[in-house]
């Protein structure tokens, strides 16, 4: 079983910050912003290259600008990433969207 799916069953832990039936966030173990959240899909999905729910991904994305607010992050601003695949560094794969913000962030385009 995947690291984020043992996250989902509570056998590792983690900083949950939000959860419900579908989704559960977390912050990420080692941040690389003030804020550095990740939220994910309780289903094991590989990358968004499996992704093909349009539902539950819209609710991902939904949830992250929630967080945001929540976080007070919404104003100052925010990035939301997801690395897909090798040449994007993924290392997890489950599907995760990282939140990131509280600070300035760097720019990589
Ligand atoms: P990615 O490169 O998009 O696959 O990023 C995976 C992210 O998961 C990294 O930012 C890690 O710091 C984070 N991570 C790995 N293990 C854990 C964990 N047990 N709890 C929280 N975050 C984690
Ligand atoms: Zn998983």
């Amino acid at each position: 079983m995947c690291i984020f799916c043992q996250i989902v069953k509570k056998e590792i832990p983690s900083q949950i910050v939000y959860e419900d039936d579908e989704i559960l966030a977390f912050k990420d173990i080692q941040p690389k912003a003030k804020v550095h959240l990740l939220i994910i899909p309780k289903k094991h999905i590989n990358s968004l290259n499996e992704a093909k729910n349009e539902e539950i991904l819209g609710k991902l994305l939904l949830r992250a600008k929630e967080l945001a607010k929540e976080f007070k992050i919404s104003k100052s601003g925010y990035k939301i990433v997801i690395n897909t695949g090798k040449d994007a560094g993924q290392v997890i794969f489950h599907l995760h969207l990282h939140l990131l913000g509280g600070e300035e962030l760097k720019s990589f385009f």
